[in-house]
């Protein structure tokens, strides 16, 4: 009978994506209310020692093949439908990046699995799996429940713990991948030269909206960040009007978020901004207007000019962290 949760781990110059750790969290709960095993897969050459890195996993499967060098979805679906096979494993969890996505499906239609995306919440009733999703951009949340064995599922990011414990014991694993099944591999990855935290990985983030008047004003948002070592978002109204780039977008045309904290500076909270960020667990929101949507959501609210409020923030900020340091 199927058993225990295989977990893909992505990997970038030899360190587990904080991404994939969490999917190993969401493992963990998984396999600690079951009783189960909890497996960590890591391909390509180095998978051993950067599996080893894979704590909190009871075990994990290390395929050194060559042909595994460059992430390739193709052949990567391959390794990681071998990987749960040789396990039995009951479900295959991967993270919600950009790959964890592409490889999730291909690897839900090798299985012939079912497949549930962006789970915020999993709970072990029995021995069944009822996994929580946001649907309709965030206004509803659907409780799906895997039927079969085994089931793929992608956990939405910051909404799991990476576990804890000592480095797992690495097995060595052969896929039986070969470069005929290298497609289309990643080249090559060009990391952005940035002092800031990656918006998807941001623990804190501080975005702006067109209530922050220019693009001129944008430095309070920059500031503001800094001083909580936060990644800097905006809304796509700013995008739009060429005062942010693109890759700080949040939203539904944007990247989804959901970080510890999530400060929306002159945001008015339309549906399809609060689609990439209103699982954030605690929201700010600085609005001169009270009855701004975003107020709806947010935890905390100071209704006021974000042009006034802001600097007074960051120097509060500044000093609490100064204080503490
Ligand atoms: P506005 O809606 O203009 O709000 C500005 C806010 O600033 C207002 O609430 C105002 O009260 C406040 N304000 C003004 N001055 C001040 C001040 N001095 N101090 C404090 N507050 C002040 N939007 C996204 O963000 N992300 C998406 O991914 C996205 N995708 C979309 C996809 C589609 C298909 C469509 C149709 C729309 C999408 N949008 C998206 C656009 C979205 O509908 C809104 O137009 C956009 O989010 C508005 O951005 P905003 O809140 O910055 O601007």
């Amino acid at each position: 009978m199927a058993q225990g949760i295989l977990v893909f781990v992505e990997c970038r110059d030899g360190e587990p994506l904080r991404a994939s750790l969490e999917a190993l969290g969401a493992g963990r709960v998984v396999c600690d209310a079951l009783g189960e095993p909890l497996t960590a897969l890591v391909l390509g050459p180095g998978a051993t020692a950067a599996g080893a890195k894979a704590a909190g996993a009871d075990k994990v499967l290390a395929d050194e093949n060559a042909a595994l060098a460059k992430l390739d979805s193709s052949a990567y679906a391959k390794a990681i439908a071998a990987a749960a096979k040789h396990v039995d494993a009951r479900g295959v969890f991967l993270a919600t990046n950009v790959h964890g996505r592409d490889l999730a499906a291909r690897t839900a239609a090798r299985l012939e699995a079912g497949q549930i995306s962006d789970c915020v919440a999993i709970a072990v009733e029995g021995k069944e799996i009822h996994a929580t999703r946001p649907v309709y951009a965030g206004k509803a949340f659907q409780k799906v429940r895997a039927t079969g064995e085994p089931f793929v599922l992608t956990p939405r990011m910051n909404q799991f713990k990476p576990p804890e414990g000592s480095a797992p014991a690495v097995e060595a694993f052969d896929a039986g991948v070969s470069d005929a099944d290298v497609r289309a591999p990643v080249l090559s990855f060009e990391k952005k030269e940035s002092d800031r935290p990656e918006l998807t990985e941001a623990s804190i983030i501080v975005s702006g909206g067109r209530g922050m008047k220019g693009p001129e004003n944008f430095h309070l948002v920059e500031e503001l960040a800094a001083a909580f070592g936060a990644a800097v978002g905006a809304s796509r109204a700013v995008v739009d009007a060429g005062w942010r780039p693109h890759s700080e977008q949040v939203g539904q045309t944007g990247k989804t978020v959901s970080p510890n904290l999530y400060v929306a500076c002159g945001i008015s909270g339309a549906i399809q901004h609060l689609a990439g960020m209103s699982s954030s667990k605690v929201i700010v929101a600085i609005n001169k207007d009270k009855e701004a949507p975003i107020f709806k959501v947010a935890d905390y609210g100071i209704v006021g000019d974000a042009l006034e409020v802001m600097p007074a923030l960051t120097e509060a900020v500044r000093n609490h962290r100064a204080a503490m340091s």
